[in-house]
């Protein structure tokens, strides 16, 4: 781990600090958005250099383009091993993704109370249960089948990967569970597949979600991909040119597939950073992807062990490798206080809040914000020193600025 395992943008920059003085920029904050890939930046950047709008020129740099853009569904598509037929739909992101899925769903969707928001806010209006989870992941299995055996859901979403633990879900086992009844299952795949490789063939995944900007590509552009009955016969989602089949004054035909949802002209070089960055993750060697990964953070975690003030948040305890996401708060300290002094004076950014899970957040009675220190393939152990360092030095003689209290009463 003295080495990055990709290249990504950002590395070698210097960032200015309170005391005049600059600093390498630390990145401990991917879960939020990864930097680039080198590769990304350079393939954006060629697609930048001659594009139009897809499907709806004839002329050379809209074939080009329009070339591109399908090719990466394909590209997706064998990526997160989606069985033959099931579109995949590019939108914003994961948020985007859910709430699309949301809309089509015909009944009742069950989530666990461990979610994303973005995993939790757009299923209410179509009827939302929420299952409490409980202290291992066992246990939350078996609750979650006498669930479904006592009133059947149309849909379980869950999280591949918690974005506030990075611990990560059984996901096959789920999927048995769930397909017993006849349910069907949606995983929030923005934390997981940054981090693993994922299949949905394999896995039992009907449809899964996942965001350009925390998987090594710009923001903008998402997925969802999953089964297609409905997704087309739900509503469109964004209606407009390009959604249709046919159109007079009185009425339309919309289309089926991909195009259905996907309204207007198209983020297409979002999409063509997306593919080329899962190209790239594709191409890693699993077990040496997993073991940076588990080093670093294994290397934050013993840290903070050694910080009698720390505590570091977990969901479950009987969960295994998890992804490069860790979560804790000091005793006494104010997190968000701390996560300024961390960037005004040792160039380190991590995120701070309640990480857009409030019931979980509740849940592990961490009434308080925490702060989140999270790493990826262009990460070393070099940036979790860094933070070790600046905590015993920030423990030890507090901040040498000054600082207002940040008295934030919106957390986020
Ligand atoms: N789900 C999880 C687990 C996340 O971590 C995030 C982003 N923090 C989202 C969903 C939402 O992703 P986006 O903001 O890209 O829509």
């Amino acid at each position: 781990v003295a080495k990055p395992l990709l290249d990504v943008t950002g590395s070698d920059l210097m960032v200015p600090l309170l005391d005049g003085s600059q600093s390498r920029y630390v990145n401990l904050d991917y879960a939020a958005s990864a930097p680039a890939l080198g590769v990304v930046a350079d393939r954006v950047t060629e697609a930048l250099g001659l594009y139009a709008s897809v499907h709806r020129g004839a002329g050379y740099a809209s074939d080009i383009s329009t070339t591109a853009y399908e090719n990466a569904r394909d590209t997706v598509a064998r990526f997160v091993g989606a069985p033959a037929g099931y579109p995949v739909i590019f939108t914003r992101n994961t948020t985007d993704s859910l709430n699309l899925l949301a809309s089509a769903v015909p009944g009742d969707t069950l989530v666990l109370d461990i979610e994303h928001h973005a995993n939790f806010l757009p299923w209410s209006p179509r009827g939302r249960r929420v299952l409490t989870a409980l202290d291992t992941l066992d246990e939350t299995l078996e609750a979650l089948e006498n669930e479904l055996r006592r009133q059947p859901a149309a849909l379980v979403a869950v999280t591949g990967a918690s974005n506030v633990t990075g611990e990560v879900l059984p996901l096959r086992r789920i999927a048995d569970v769930v397909h017993k009844f006849g349910t069907r299952l949606a995983v929030d795949g923005a934390q997981l597949v940054p981090h693993r490789r994922v299949n949905m063939r394999e896995q039992g995944i009907d449809y899964l979600a996942f965001s350009g900007h925390k998987t090594y590509a710009p923001f903008g552009a998402g997925v969802l991909v999953g089964r297609r009955d409905w997704l087309d016969k739900a509503e469109p989602y964004l209606r407009g040119g390009g959604a249709v089949t046919t159109v007079d004054t009185e009425q339309q035909g919309w289309r089926t597939g991909p195009h259905r949802h996907e309204g207007g002209s198209p983020n297409v070089l979002g999409v063509i950073g997306l593919a080329r960055a899962v190209e790239a993750l594709a191409e890693l060697d699993p077990s040496e992807w997993y073991q940076h990964e588990a080093e670093l953070r294994e290397a934050c975690i013993s840290g903070l062990g050694q910080i009698p003030q720390a505590r570091v948040l977990q969901i479950f305890s009987d969960s295994e490798a998890p992804v490069g996401v860790v979560s804790f708060s000091l005793d006494g300290v104010d997190s968000r206080h701390l996560a300024v002094v961390l960037a005004a004076e040792y160039g380190i950014g991590v995120r701070d809040g309640k990480f857009c899970a409030h019931p979980l957040l509740a849940r592990l009675q961490q009434t308080s914000p925490a702060l989140r220190v999270s790493f990826g393939v262009g990460s070393t152990k070099r940036d979790v020193t860094a933070l070790l360092t600046a905590l015993t030095d920030y423990l030890a003689h507090g901040p040498r600025g000054l600082y207002e209290r940040v008295d934030d009463n919106w957390v986020v």
